[in-house]
């Protein structure tokens, strides 16, 4: 599986120009993997909050149903939106933004034992938490090779795969507040597959059709 984001341009169009155009769209999302009473409060940009509580959802579901650990957060060693360049693997900084710095990507674990590197060690439940991410379009930074390998670090990357279950909230000409599915099929609440043209329109805001008129794939307030 290749890894593919969208170019800085399309990144700063899509999330914003600067740190405080990122900042204006940032909302709190909540991330539990399973160990009652540990949820920690995440700042993330306002597109992405609905499929992070869903892919964390889907996580706790396979908790719950003893197909994975349940995984304990170290709140102090979490984090999420950063205005920075990318450090490289030698420690410099790179010339190109920073996931974090589009409140998209998110940082767990960072101390014990999630490190950076070839051979950082790493307490991630793989496969089970990285599935569970990957459905919701989040790249797993485990998956670097060298010494780029990141393993507390996820990424908002739809691109990255074949297919990704969306969630997200639409305004539909003559009524709104609905979760939908923008496609030829009827528009209704659910959870859809990800379709690599919809997801473009949806990323620019853009009227898409689909068999109940037209979807505004521009993202709300998540509920
Ligand atoms: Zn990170």
């Amino acid at each position: 599986m290749g890894y593919k984001q969208y170019s800085q341009a399309q990144l700063l169009k899509t999330y914003g120009k600067s740190a405080d155009k990122v900042r204006a769209q940032l909302v709190s999302a909540k991330i539990n993997l399973g160990v009652a009473g540990n949820t920690i409060s995440l700042p993330v940009h306002k597109s992405i909050k609905t499929s992070l509580e869903a892919a964390c959802k889907n996580y706790r579901n396979k908790v719950k149903r003893g197909e994975a650990p349940a995984y304990k957060l170290l709140p102090k060693y979490c984090g999420s939106f950063n205005w920075r360049n990318i450090k490289r693997p030698d420690g410099s900084t790179g010339s190109t933004l920073s996931m974090h710095s589009f409140g998209i990507a998110i940082d767990l674990n960072s101390w014990n034992p999630n490190g950076q590197g070839k051979n950082a060690k790493s307490d991630i439940p793989n496969p089970e938490l990285v599935k569970s991410f990957e459905r919701y379009g989040f790249f797993w930074g485990g998956k670097w090779s060298g010494g780029s390998r990141d393993p507390m670090h996820f990424e908002y990357a739809p691109l990255s795969f074949a297919e990704v279950v969306e969630v997200f909230k639409v305004t539909r000409k003559g009524g709104t507040g609905i979760y939908a599915k923008a496609s030829a099929k009827a528009a209704k609440p659910g959870v859809y597959a990800y379709n690599k043209t919809i997801e473009a329109k949806r990323q620019s805001g853009s009227w898409v059709k689909t068999g109940k008129g037209y979807v505004q794939t521009k993202f709300l307030k998540a509920s």
